[in-house]
């Protein structure tokens, strides 16, 4: 078998007319370039992917849900990753773009049982979001086929711990900053002695805090997704993954 390197296709417009525009769409533009395969090039000359490989934003939530049950049920699928790896060479479609904790067990991929090319993955301590991770979002839903973004916290989270108990620690000192208002605002315990990572009631409820504050911090800094959500093409979805038996409790 030969591997060609096949260029990325250049930035592209997610096609969110599911009606046929087989009237208007073309193979090739107007200089005489082929649009590579699954794209075609619009009367405007803007490279756009063909519809068949978008799917709706309740398809692939609905597809997140089925791959974390299949997983749970240790019934994943039994995939050639090489093969994976081959027929997606020149054109992803992932449907999703995941928000998780850079944890060694919580891993978005597995645990939703996606393969190459599913979903993308945005990993940082505390699945929190800074302006580099809304670009990447707004990669994935503006210039990509993801419909759903996933903020996915977990139990057991070093980085909510760390938050919780106030630890300084060179870089990470900023970066548990930003988990602090979820901390914050979790008003019960009031007794600070309760209030430490060896409450698990109290970890709990910031763990989920923290990613509601995600969620409400996407659609608050991005405008690009905030219109996204608003004109029904992406939903928000948020989830604490249980490291003890791979199940997600979803929020919102
Ligand atoms: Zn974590």
């Amino acid at each position: 078998m030969t591997y060609h390197s096949n260029p990325t296709p250049p930035f592209v417009q997610r096609n969110t007319n599911t009606q046929s525009n087989t009237n208007t769409q073309s193979n090739t533009n107007t200089q005489g370039q082929v649009a590579p395969s699954g794209y075609h090039y619009m009367p405007d000359g803007s490279l756009m992917l063909n519809s068949e490989h978008t799917i709706d934003k309740h398809a692939a939530l609905a597809q997140l849900i089925e791959g974390n049950k299949r997983f749970i049920q240790n019934l994943s699928v039994n995939r050639d990753l090489l093969n994976e790896a081959y027929t997606t060479r020149a054109i992803q479609t992932p449907i999703a773009i995941i928000l998780s904790c850079i944890d060694s067990r919580s891993s978005a991929d597995i645990i939703f049982d996606q393969g190459i090319g599913g979903v993308f993955s945005a990993r940082i301590a505390g699945n929190i979001v800074n302006d580099d991770i809304l670009g990447s979002m707004e990669f994935a839903c503006a210039a990509s086929t993801a419909r759903v973004i996933m903020v996915l916290g977990h139990t057991s989270c070093g980085a909510i711990n760390g938050a919780i108990d106030d630890v300084k620690l060179g870089n990470l000192t900023g970066l548990l900053d930003k988990i602090k208002p979820a901390v914050n605002s979790v008003l019960i315990p009031r007794n600070p002695v309760d209030r430490n990572s060896e409450n698990p009631v109290f970890v709990s409820e910031v763990t989920r805090e923290n990613v509601r504050l995600t969620m409400d911090n996407i659609t608050n800094n991005s405008e690009v997704l905030r219109n996204l959500v608003n004109d029904g093409t992406i939903m928000i979805v948020g989830g604490v993954h249980n490291l003890s038996d791979g199940t997600i409790g979803y929020i919102g």
